[in-house]
């Protein structure tokens, strides 16, 4: 499988794409652990990114494009792989297509994981957090066993600033805003394939498995 996950904070693109890895055997590459890496291992892509990075400016799509294109030199893709975050453009798309042409690789899929603003909405902004020991809660999902009170230290929970409803609002509203060209470009090539993630992780794998099959 060599695919492209696309799903916007809250639809659980990381949980669904772990799932994938296992079943499919094949590498999860998100942007950040491929600048991570190259910026580990001082490639030669890796450190021109670095410059940027340094500076706190953002890394221009054609050096982020270049790193991919030294991502998929490694053995470990060979199996199959799922960016995560990358392309995150219409251009940096067509220069993957590119990347992926000279390779005489096709793209398989491009998943789609969706789910209503309500439904994220109710994910995230249920999400609590203990400040002392970190631990994660949920008002419905996961709650506390005493109301408010971390189970592990008995503190108090709290929601962080990222999760209240107008933030996560706000994000997928950025996201769909960002992602709109590069469903359309994907569509139109056929490629797209729209999954419901408005259930659970286990649906979502299930759904995706299925268009898989044949
Ligand atoms: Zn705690």
């Amino acid at each position: 499988m060599r695919a492209i996950l696309l799903g916007a904070p809250g639809v659980g693109k990381g949980t669904t794409a772990g799932l994938l890895v296992e079943h499919y055997g094949v590498v999860h590459i998100s942007t950040g652990d491929m600048f991570r890496s190259a910026l580990k291992n001082e490639t030669k892509v890796g450190l021109v990114a670095k410059s940027y990075v340094e500076k706190g400016l953002l890394v221009p799509d054609n050096i982020t494009n270049d790193l991919v294109e030294e991502r998929l030199l490694s053995d470990d893709v060979k199996n199959g792989f799922l960016f995560d975050g990358y392309p995150r453009n219409l251009f940096q798309a067509e220069e993957f297509d590119k990347i992926l042409k000279n390779k005489n690789w096709n793209l398989d899929a491009v998943i789609y994981i969706t789910a209503s603003d309500e439904c994220v909405i109710e994910r995230i902004a249920g999400r609590r957090v203990c400040p002392k020991c970190g631990a994660v809660y949920h008002i419905t999902n996961i709650p506390p066993k005493v109301s408010d009170i971390c189970d592990n230290c008995g503190t108090t929970i709290i929601q962080r600033k990222d999760d209240s409803k107008e933030t996560v609002l706000d994000r997928l509203r950025i996201y769909k805003e960002q992602t709109k060209p590069l469903i359309s470009y994907y569509e139109a090539k056929g490629l797209l394939v729209e999954v419901d993630g408005s259930k659970n992780v286990e649906l979502t794998f299930k759904q995706i498995k299925e268009k898989f099959k044949g």
